[in-house]
């Protein structure tokens, strides 16, 4: 059986809802499909200790303030959990769950959107799938020899699975710094490696900074300026508290990226060697987007080359979320609010 709805959301994260909650305003037919069991996207799988990198009134979504975790200035990640299933019922958001997307096919003027719970065919297609389920690993010599654990930011939990263990942390973004602070500060011993030198922002500074940031580029780029920086001029590692206490206590030194691995351990150029029993590779994300290979619209680097979020090869299919590309700061939960009303204009313009 094949259903029908004018809008078909695939995801059901932060940038699905704040999709839903501007198509809703616009009064459009529509339906937010998603892979999991449960509302909070990718905050469900996060490691136990992550904090967000913003109070939480600088963490939400359209309409609805997050309200402030008590005890915590930077709530943690079941606290938005908690924000975003209040969100959708909220708003009664159609979430249909557990239904993953398989494949968005071209169907004469509209798309056919099919998943493992039967096919939707549709006018219009906002894709919201997040980056979380396509870690990124890099190419380094040598990782299929290393007889230790191998895990990637999406595997970890927590310090206590790696209690009298060595550990190499790879990654100089938050993730990797967080991570790296967990473990040193519950007595793991910890290698902290990155790619170029770690960068701190002042410790005054949160993620606030880095929204600000991130609409001042707006705005730039809206008045035809081009090479503004961005979010990452900043620096790039927000001195959270468990952050600032392992850097404090001096056991946040970043050393620089080593050259392979062994079947023990780690080699640097210079032929300097650390034994390991774990490296954790906090090295990113690739934005999830398989189940839109039939449309062909794939540019360089994996990417779909956008105009705002409209992808330039269909005006149908809109991406929201997933990095600067689909709009700056958009994958953030208060940065995702703008480019979700303009892609709800853009359909409601278009149907
Ligand atoms: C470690 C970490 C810390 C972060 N900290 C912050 C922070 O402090 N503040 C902030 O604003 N942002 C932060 N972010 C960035 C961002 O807010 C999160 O990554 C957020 O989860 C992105 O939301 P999303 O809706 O785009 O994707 P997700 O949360 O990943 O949601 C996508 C949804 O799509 C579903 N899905 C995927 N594929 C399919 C498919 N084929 N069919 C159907 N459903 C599918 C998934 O099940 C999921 O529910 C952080 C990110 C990371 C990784």
């Amino acid at each position: 059986m094949t259903h029908t709805a004018d809008v078909v959301v695939i995801g059901g994260g932060q940038a699905g809802l704040a999709a839903g909650y501007h198509l809703r305003r616009r009064k459009l037919d529509f339906v937010i499909l998603d892979a999991l069991d449960d509302p909070g996207g990718a905050w469900q799988h996060t490691w136990d200790s992550l904090r967000l990198f913003s109070p939480a009134a600088f963490s939400s979504l359209p309409g609805r303030l997050m309200p402030a975790q008590s005890g915590h200035e930077y709530p943690d990640a079941g606290h938005v959990v908690d924000y975003l299933a209040d969100y959708e019922q909220r708003y009664d958001l159609p979430l249909r769950r557990p239904v993953r997307v398989d494949a968005v096919k071209t169907e004469g003027e509209r798309l056919r959107v099919e998943s493992d719970a039967g096919a939707w065919s549709a006018r219009a297609v906002i894709s919201a799938t997040g980056t979380w389920w396509r870690p990124f690993l890099p190419a380094i010599p040598g990782r299929e020899v290393f007889t230790g654990r191998q895990l990637h930011t999406v595997g970890y939990r927590s310090p206590a699975e790696f209690a009298g263990q060595r550990v190499i942390v790879v990654g100089g973004g938050n993730s990797g710094a967080q991570i790296a602070a967990d473990l040193a500060l519950a007595g793991v011993e910890l290698t902290w490696v990155t790619q170029r030198p770690a960068r701190f922002l002042a410790d005054d500074i949160d993620g606030r900074a880095l929204f600000d940031a991130a609409t001042a580029r707006r705005r730039a780029l809206d008045q035809g300026k081009t090479g503004t920086g961005g979010v990452a001029s900043l620096g790039d590692i927000v001195a959270v508290p468990p952050v600032r206490a392992a850097r404090e206590a001096g056991l946040l030194k970043a050393q620089s990226m080593f050259r392979r691995l062994t079947t023990d351990g780690v080699e640097w150029a210079d032929g300097t060697r650390a034994l390991a029993d774990a490296v954790i590779w906090c090295t990113g994300f690739r934005p999830a987007l398989s189940h839109l290979a039939p449309l062909g619209l794939r540019g360089t680097r994996g990417r779909i080359a956008t105009e705002g979020t409209r992808a330039v090869g269909n005006p149908r299919v809109h991406l929201l979320g997933y990095g600067d590309w689909t709009g700056p700061a958009s994958a953030t939960l208060i940065g995702v609010g703008r480019p979700a009303r303009e892609a709800a204009a853009e359909i409601a313009g278009l149907l």
